[in-house]
């Protein structure tokens, strides 16, 4: 058996224990699928094809050097989005607001984290946070993952039909879409001449277990499809960059489901 010599078994410890703390903190750092710039301030640091096959896309908003989440993916690729982040050159201290954009393990396993370790805000809507709160395995979806989600805070409630928060220079807007999930939320902000519509699972599914409620969903799709939108940032398909891409499907969902 070889021994270590002092420098070395400290440097041991220090690695095992870096290993366990990544462990806690969503797994080994991937980083080969760069992140991307969508418009002006916004870009895409997450997603299924960019860190872990179970993470939904996550967007970040950026002005004036503060920053906000649009969800925050499953967890188990958490340190390759932050890697993600710092390589757009951005900080993650600056992430002051996480918008929860409803209750699913593929939107919020990495809230937590973004809380304890940057001081970021959970956002998300009343509806949608008593199963956050309790740790409900069923209504999170977190059985389906394989994902053990714990009882979470969450900062700031969305209890109206809107709401609108500040990062930096843009707006975000808030509306309350429910159908997916009872406090499903989307978000919309206008930068330049765009605007960019951020609406995470606004393709369902729809299920009792999630308390998806179809005729609600329906009346949400019309609000978003008024919002007429320049870009869709779409949860797990990607984004879709004309007006007419972002009615089309919109309306092609409407259309399958009615
Ligand atoms: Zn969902
Ligand atoms: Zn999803």
């Amino acid at each position: 058996m070889r021994y270590l010599m002092p420098g070395k078994a400290e440097q041991l410890v220090y690695f095992l224990k870096a290993v366990s703390a990544l462990e806690d903190r969503g797994g080994i750092v991937k980083g080969d699928k760069k992140p991307l710039k969508i418009c002006s301030g916004i870009y895409q640091v997450a997603g299924p094809d960019m860190t872990s096959g179970q993470d939904c896309c996550v967007y970040l908003i950026c002005s004036e050097k503060e920053m906000a989440l649009i969800d925050t993916g499953c967890g188990k690729a958490y340190k390759s989005m932050i890697l993600n982040i710092t390589r757009l050159g951005f900080e993650p201290e600056k992430i002051r607001t996480v918008l929860l954009t409803h209750c699913h393990i593929d939107h919020v396993g990495a809230a937590e984290f973004l809380r304890k370790d940057y001081g970021s805000k959970i956002i998300a809507h009343e509806n949608d946070s008593p199963p956050l709160e309790s740790g409900d395995q069923i209504l999170t979806a977190a059985f389906l993952y394989g994902i053990r989600l714990k009882p979470m805070r969450i900062d700031y409630k969305i209890r109206g039909e809107t709401e609108a928060i500040e990062v930096g220079k843009l707006t975000l807007n808030i509306l309350h879409t429910p159908g997916h999930t009872p406090g499903s939320v989307s978000a919309f902000v206008d930068t330049g001449k765009l605007r960019v519509l951020f609406g995470q699972d606004i393709h369902g599914p729809f299920h009792p277990d999630f308390g998806s409620d179809i005729q609600l969903w329906r009346k949400s799709m019309q609000k978003l499809l008024k919002l007429q939108a320049d870009i869709l940032c779409e949860g797990h398909f990607g984004i879709y960059t004309t007006k007419d891409a972002v009615s089309t499907y919109i309306n092609g969902y409407l259309s399958h489901f009615s």
